[in-house]
């Protein structure tokens, strides 16, 4: 009786013992609970780069990101993958435990190589588009707004870069076309620089063998030398814009300057000299031809009005016509022609 009654006291103070336990257990489990979160730690290359819940879903961001690249994609080097480790963390801050962190520090070190297509100027990098469709497109736009004449050296390569290298430089092809012709325009330049000089330097010639002539011939007859001292003649109108000048042009040979300004201005006799036409003539249209002797005769062409007539004697500087459009003519301007024994001159060396 006296042993059972004490066993029964000894369990009852035990029963009591595992109560205060668990329920102490209890309230530090609760606790922890509280106070800590479960997270995986996630390092990189033995560095800590941030805290995330779900190790699964965070290894899935990242293969969403290697699958998701866009553009011609070749390679994606990841050198290390992340390490997990699961840890109780207290104190984590919010952005620390945040996914994105994570990927995009991953996404730091990854090698991502594209497949793109540079376009090459004279065998300088100058665009990189994404196909090799949007390349030719690119340099054939380009080369078809240039003078064919001018032999624009434009390439297309293919080439493997890193996309971090391309994000910064590759561009649309609109941005690429505006990029390129900015430099082809200098090349353009350059060409119708020379052009010019050229055909400067040919009138030059074949003006001076045209004074070899003239004095030839007049010395000849005996004759004096045919004036052709700089300002013996004027521009026919004051303030215009010269819109066609002397010589070759697409439609045919311009035999004179054109000068563009608005109809019923004045238009002045070059030098002095005898009119010896006023009349309408053809392409000219409404047109005053004046003689100035020695070999020389100017024209002034598509007029609106005629204020001169045959055998009359004008002076330099006299309004003879008004600016028009009449005959071959798509806007009111003088084409104005300095002729020397019938042949014409260009009248820019003259006035
Ligand atoms: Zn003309």
């Amino acid at each position: 009786m006296f042993i059972s009654k004490c066993i029964k006291y000894y369990l009852k103070r035990l029963a009591k013992f595992y109560c205060i336990i668990s329920i102490g257990l209890l309230i530090i489990a609760g606790f922890i609970y509280i106070k800590y979160k479960p997270l995986y730690k996630v390092t990189l290359n033995g560095e800590v780069i941030g805290y995330v819940e779900s190790k699964e879903k965070m290894q899935e961001k990242i293969e969403a990101f290697a699958n998701n690249l866009e553009g011609n994609v070749t390679s994606i080097t990841i050198e290390e993958m992340p390490k997990y480790e699961l840890e109780l963390v207290s104190d984590v801050k919010e952005s620390e435990t945040k996914e994105d962190v994570v990927l995009a520090t991953v996404k730091e070190q990854a090698e991502v190589i594209c497949k793109v297509y540079a376009i090459k100027l004279d065998g300088t990098e100058k665009a990189i588009v994404n196909s090799r469709e949007e390349a030719e497109q690119v340099v054939s736009d380009i080369k078809s707004g240039v003078n064919s004449e001018i032999n624009v050296n434009l390439e297309i390569e293919e080439e493997e870069k890193n996309k971090k290298e391309i994000d910064n430089n590759q561009t649309t092809m609109e941005v690429a076309k505006l990029n390129i012709n900015k430099d082809v325009q200098f090349q353009v330049q350059e060409y119708e620089r020379k052009q010019a000089e050229s055909r400067a330097a040919e009138n030059r010639r074949k003006q001076q063998e045209e004074k070899q002539k003239a004095a030839q011939a007049s010395s000849k007859k005996g004759a004096s030398a045919p004036a052709t001292s700089s300002g013996m003649f004027m521009r026919p109108v004051t303030n215009a814009i010269i819109t066609s000048k002397y010589g070759q042009r697409s439609s045919g040979f311009h035999t004179g300057t054109d000068f563009a300004t608005a109809t019923g201005t004045p238009i002045y006799a070059s030098a002095a000299g005898t009119v010896i036409y006023s009349g309408t003539k053809g392409s000219y249209g409404k047109l005053v031809i004046i003689d100035h002797g020695n070999g020389y005769k100017t024209y002034y062409a598509h007029c609106s009005a005629l204020y001169v007539s045959v055998g009359q004697s004008v002076s330099k500087g006299e309004n003879i016509a008004a600016v028009g459009t009449t005959g071959n003519s798509t806007g009111p301007h003088v084409h104005f022609e300095i002729r020397y024994n019938g042949n014409t001159l260009n009248p820019q060396n003259y006035v």
